[in-house]
């Protein structure tokens, strides 16, 4: 015979509220927020409120934001700032640039003990 789910509080429930929206939540999680949901007069309409907003924004959301448009300046602005490094300032480079200049070191070193 199993134990029925231990319900949850109000503060529980509501800090849970995102992740249970996201279908985040492990399923024993999932139970005890809506059985919290079912009985308790505050947190009832309060996922009620945001599981109807979160659908209004999915249906909506190409709508109020589809005729958008950034303001031309900003536009530049945006732009020139996400404009690429030149190749040898990519944080990925440092690594390469670093043994570079060790194997550079060494060649010259031999070079100068062995000539
Ligand atoms: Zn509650």
């Amino acid at each position: 015979m199993s134990t029925p789910p231990q319900t949850m509080d109000c503060q529980t429930c509501q800090s849970l509220l995102f992740e249970y929206l996201e279908y985040m939540l492990p399923g024993e999680d999932l139970v005890h927020i809506e059985l919290h949901v079912a009985q308790c007069p505050v947190c009832g309409p309060l996922f009620a409120r945001e599981i109807a907003a979160t659908k209004f924004l999915l249906r909506n959301l190409g709508k109020l934001t589809g005729r958008l448009q950034l303001d031309p300046a900003t536009r530049a602005e945006v732009l020139a700032a996400i404009k690429p490094y030149p190749w040898w300032r990519n944080p990925w480079m440092r690594p390469v640039l670093i043994l570079a200049a060790m194997l550079l070191a060494v060649i010259t070193a031999l070079w100068l003990l062995l000539w």
